[in-house]
């Protein structure tokens, strides 16, 4: 690892790739941090809609390929180290990594975002064992099953609906008395015969020694138990940024999410966010994408003072 480059660029979902191919083009001098498998979250997903450009039905995996193929390509090393400390020092940041510490002139933040948990006895050691937090990659794996979602607002009803087209029973637990999804896809939900909506009630505690085999719920209003049997628990209550990081560095909204002007540009002159990390009204891959690269022009801006011409 060097210890000091230009730009450094954190994360390679599609928004750290986009930017990487943009300040490869740009002959920037950078380096790509990555601790996993390149793709970010469309490794969490079935197959890929919406993507303009990209045809219908294409599994988000042969995207997170090719991703990784163009990097290849452009001969963009991916560097497996994830930053654990990241600082403003005077006219450049400094990135800590367990193999020591970089210095870059700017960086692009891409570090996308990642599911709420429960936060219950458990959950981590029956997650892949029933608990899951995404019904598109997992729902098949309940084919005719019993299974629950928590949350009440857009992704639970919509994992719900999903769910029950696969699954013999789908119940869906809330803890208020009502749902926040909005109002055609609630009606949709409600139109199905083999949804359950179990209002006012929590996930106190999980059952099962190999599997999920039941959900202990606790009504809220009053304090009544009962225990579901279930073989699957989608949980759906929110994403969290992954910027914990970067709180001290740049300015974080209310949620954790990072602020930017329309140029990705953070409050520090010299750091970008781009993609589910930074705030913004639509979390998608084509968003991402396009935040990548426009951060990209930002940096190449800073560090060189003019545009990438294309
Ligand atoms: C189940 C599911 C289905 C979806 N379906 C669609 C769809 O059909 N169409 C669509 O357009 N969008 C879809 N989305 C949303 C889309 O996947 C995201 O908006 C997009 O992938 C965000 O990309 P990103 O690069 O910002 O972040 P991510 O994909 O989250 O990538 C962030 C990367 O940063 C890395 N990272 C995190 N912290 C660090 C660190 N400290 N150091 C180094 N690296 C770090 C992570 O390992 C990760 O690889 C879906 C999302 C999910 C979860």
């Amino acid at each position: 690892m060097k210890e000091s480059i230009d730009l450094a660029i954190i994360g390679a979902g599609i928004a750290g790739v986009s930017a990487s191919v943009y300040a490869k083009r740009a002959g920037l001098e950078f380096a790509l941090f990555e601790p996993k498998v390149v793709g970010g979250q469309l490794l969490l997903m079935e197959s890929v809609d919406n993507y303009t450009g990209v045809s219908l039905g294409t599994k988000a995996r042969d995207l997170a390929s090719e991703l990784s193929d163009t990097l290849k390509k452009l001969e963009i090393e991916v560097i497996p180290e994830e930053i654990s400390k990241f600082e403003v020092s005077g006219k450049q940041v400094k990135l800590h990594t367990q193999e020591g510490v970089t210095s870059a002139n700017a960086a692009i933040i891409a570090t996308g975002a990642s599911f709420r948990r429960l936060g219950i006895a458990r959950e981590g050691e029956l997650t892949g064992l029933g608990v899951s937090y995404c019904a598109i990659c997992d729902g098949f794996f309940f084919k005719n099953k019993t299974v629950a979602v928590v949350g009440g607002g857009n992704t639970a009803v919509e994992e719900a609906i999903y769910l029950s087209n696969i699954c013999s029973k789908v119940y869906l637990i809330h803890r208020r008395k009502d749902l926040r999804a909005i109002e055609y896809l609630q009606k949709e939900l409600f139109h199905k015969g083999n949804v359950e909506v179990i209002f006012d009630t929590v996930v106190e505690s999980l059952n099962g020694k190999e599997n999920l085999t039941g959900i202990n719920i606790k009504n809220v209003l009053t304090g009544k138990t009962n225990t579901l049997a279930s073989n699957g628990l989608f949980v759906a209550i929110g994403v969290i940024p992954n910027t914990c990081i970067f709180k001290d560095a740049v300015e974080l909204d209310e949620s954790g999410f990072i602020a930017t002007d329309e140029e990705m540009k953070t409050n520090c002159n010299f750091v970008w966010a781009a993609g589910d990390c930074r705030k913004r009204p639509l979390r998608q891959l084509i968003t991402a994408a396009s935040e990548g690269a426009i951060s990209a022009v930002g940096a190449y801006k800073y560090l060189k003072g003019g545009y990438i011409s294309a």
